[in-house]
């Protein structure tokens, strides 16, 4: 931005020894890359002997889900060496299920499912991106909020942010991830399981008198896999082990009184996870490509020593089933139209095994890269995956999923497909909102994307089977490890290996130009933008990209233009909002910026890194009070938000109040120890009042994070102060 550079060469024109501290804020930029009938519940408890059905609408609902668990890494399931004690006690005084699927591989569609009872297509989130819960339709939020349950949510990464919908009918739905993280291609914000852990015990301290439904999402074992101590060295070699283990630990605050309650306990402890991981099966390193039992099949538990016995239910169930179980067990009548049925038969044993057909996808890789879509079926112990190269499998004989019968079968192929296609009857795919069209004939009529939608195809090949496209997913996992090593260039490289195999991928495009952004080549970031923008221009996450890059080189105005299409729709995405208001500051054009935010606010008024944004604005005309203001706005919401720590020690600074600066910034580097614009400001600070010691650190954690590429300059600086005074001393003695 010119006046980010007015602020440089000022600063380069002044003694080197003791220049100012860069006194901007910075941005944050968001993309680099039922009604009830209450009344009668009461009639519902009968409590007889036996293991009849029973129910309690007095009841609380803990519902708890662990991100990327996969059911065999648990104790409970067979896992030896499982450092999962209280996950392990829950199964064993509950009813665990051995035979639990979801029906998506990712976060935020499997969570739509379990919290609405629906079928993906029946609620319509397909990934986790680009999608919106649809307002009004009846979650479990929403349902037991309307019966006067008091209702929490208390999420742990980024997918499941209230912007995608999944807060409505939640009075308390907190998702303050810190900002700590900002997101980008290789990178989810998320908070550990302990402090997810510790709002939610909080929220429930204050309504211990009342029913409570809480919802809790612990992401720990979500890669890249780095578990804390003690469970890094306890699991060395194994850290994907570690990350469930201190999952575990994260949650016995929650579990342990409820389970020291035993039969006194008035709570319902439903466990699951949202989704598997590969961890190599089939050549599936993490998740979300394909849909094998390691992803697709998740641990379940019941948990009401006063309405269950603990047992093992063998028979298939599923996440449809999730929220008729607990509507039932709390005497509530669920919505008639649901695919799903009550467990608390199964789990009482009243029911004979039965076994409903499941359905399950996996669209991510279509929807991002263009491969094949993946749709399935299980059906008794047959399970039908639909792809070009279409799989056929029998879980019993073959859990493993080693033998594909699709060839020897081909009467139970047919009739699985025939299975398929029905279940599917009301799926209209992956459909955009109206407004999109609008959007994309717009960009269309000025020019700006040539090309036509999404590269979806009207008929897919063997060649797009992503079991013929595995190893690309492969290269991406080493491509986000490098990248983590510090080894930008390898991580390029390998990106470009993969645009090469398969050209007219936007997500491998969006990955290089986050790497070449990176290495300081902004015309190379941008170009690579340019070209996942034109493959995918409805991806909030390509145009927001795109044009916070050309924002970046100084070309707010194209970026702006760009972005005017999106403007019309009625809830145009946070990113696109964000990048919008980007561009239209640094055209000084404050006030349009602001209304641009505060469309932000109204889209997600929870969120707080849309007020630092403002307060940026305020700074760059020069309001600091107004500043000041959005700054610590944001901090009321969240108060682990760095970036507004940095802000308000930009603002003392300016007014000369440096002690002030000092402390907010030492808050900030507290914060976020990698943000090196922070350390830079904080430790130039205290060298400029003489305290070279003191300053010290941050100069040397500045040199370990700044970019070579973008802070050439500084750096050196730094490191001859650095070495001067080291040498100084060598000299003196
Ligand atoms: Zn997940």
């Amino acid at each position: 931005m010119a006046k980010r550079r007015v602020r440089k060469n000022e600063r380069m024109a002044e003694a080197p020894a003791a220049p100012p501290p860069r006194r901007r804020a910075r941005w944050v930029v968001p993309v680099a890359i039922v009604c009830v009938a209450a009344g009668a519940a009461a009639a519902y408890r009968f409590v007889r002997p036996g293991r009849s059905v029973q129910r309690d609408p007095g009841l609380s609902v803990l519902l708890v889900t662990v991100d990327t668990l996969r059911a065999d890494a648990l104790g409970a399931y067979g896992q030896a060496g499982a450092a999962t004690p209280w996950i392990d006690r829950l199964a064993r005084e509950g009813v665990r299920f051995e035979r639990a699927h979801a029906h998506n591989v990712v976060t935020l569609p499997s969570h739509a499912n379990i919290l609405s009872g629906r079928y993906p297509f029946g609620h319509g989130i397909r990934d986790n991106s680009g999608f919106r819960f649809p307002a009004g339709t009846p979650t479990l939020a929403s349902i037991l909020k309307a019966a006067g349950w008091r209702t929490g949510a208390f999420v742990s990464a980024f997918p499941l942010d209230s912007r995608f919908g999944l807060d409505e009918g939640f009075e308390a739905y907190d998702d303050r991830l810190g900002g700590r993280e900002i997101r980008t291609a290789f990178l989810i914000p998320q908070r550990a399981g302990t402090a997810t852990v510790d709002a939610a015990l909080a929220w429930q301290g204050a309504h211990r008198a009342e029913r409570t439904f809480t919802f809790v999402h612990v992401y720990e074992p979500h890669f890249p896999y780095d578990p804390p101590e003690p469970f890094a060295t306890r699991f060395r070699g194994r850290e994907y082990q570690g990350e469930v283990a201190a999952a575990d630990a994260a949650l016995e605050r929650l579990l342990r009184p409820i389970l020291e309650q035993g039969a006194r306990s008035r709570t319902l402890v439903v466990f699951t996870a949202d989704h598997g991981e590969g961890l190599g099966d089939h050549g599936e390193l993490t998740h979300g490509i394909f849909a094998y039992e390691s992803t697709l099949h998740v641990p379940l538990v019941l948990y009401a020593p006063g309405l269950l016995v603990p047992g093992v239910v063998k028979a298939p169930v599923r996440h449809v089933d999730l929220l008729p179980t607990i509507l039932d067990a709390l005497g509530i009548e669920p919505p008639a139209d649901l695919p799903g049925r009550s467990l608390l038969p199964l789990a009482s044993g009243d029911e004979k095994d039965v076994a409903p057909r499941s359905y399950f996808e996996a669209l991510s890789p279509s929807l991002n890269q263009g491969w094949a879509p993946l749709h399935g079926l299980i059906d008794g112990a047959l399970k039908l995956v639909d792809l070009p190269l279409p799989e056929l499998y029998d879980l019993d004989a073959d859990p493993g999923e080693r033998r594909n019968l699709a060839a020897t079968r081909a009467a139970d192929l047919d009739r699985m497909n025939g299975l398929l296609a029905t279940q599917r009857k009301a799926d209209r795919g992956p459909e955009r909102i109206p407004e999109d069209a609008a959007t994309l004939e717009k960009l269309h009529a000025l020019g700006y994307v040539a090309g036509g939608n999404a590269p979806k195809k009207e008929r897919y090949t063997a060649e797009d089977d992503p079991k013929r496209l595995i190893d690309i997913d492969v290269r991406n996992r080493d491509v986000i490890r490098l990248y983590r090593e510090g080894d930008i260039a390898a991580a390029t490289a390998l990106c470009e290996e993969n645009i090469r195999r398969r050209p007219n991928m936007p997500m491998a495009y969006q990955h290089l130009a986050y790497l070449k952004r990176a290495q300081g080549d902004l015309p190379a970031a941008i170009a690579a933008a340019r070209q996942a923008f034109e493959m995918q221009p409805l991806s909030a996450e390509s145009v927001a990209l795109y044009t916070v890059y050309l924002t970046e080189a100084g070309r707010a105005k194209e970026a702006a233009d760009v972005l005017e299409p999106y403007m019309t729709a009625v809830k145009p995405d946070l990113d696109v909002l964000t990048s919008r208001g980007m561009a239209l500051a640094a055209l000084k054009r404050p006030a349009e910026a602001l209304a641009t935010f505060e469309r932000g606010r109204q889209t997600d008024p929870s969120n707080p890194l849309v007020l630092v944004n403002m307060g940026t604005v305020y700074l760059m005309t020069g309001d600091r009070a107004r500043a000041r203001e959005a700054f610590e706005a944001a901090l009321e919401i969240d108060p682990g938000v760095a970036r507004a720590y940095n802000s308000l020690g930009v603002i003392a600074a300016q007014e000369g109040r440096m002690a002030e600066a000092v402390e907010r910034w030492r808050r900030a580097v507290e914060l976020d120890p990698r943000d090196y614009q922070t350390l830079f400001n904080l430790g130039v600070t205290l060298r400029g009042q003489g305290r070279s010691e003191d300053a010290r650190p941050y100069l040397e954690a500045y040199l370990r994070a700044a970019p070579p590429a973008l802070e050439a300059r500084d750096i050196a600086r730094v490191r001859g102060w650095l070495g001067a005074s080291a040498g100084g001393r060598a000299a003196g003695s």
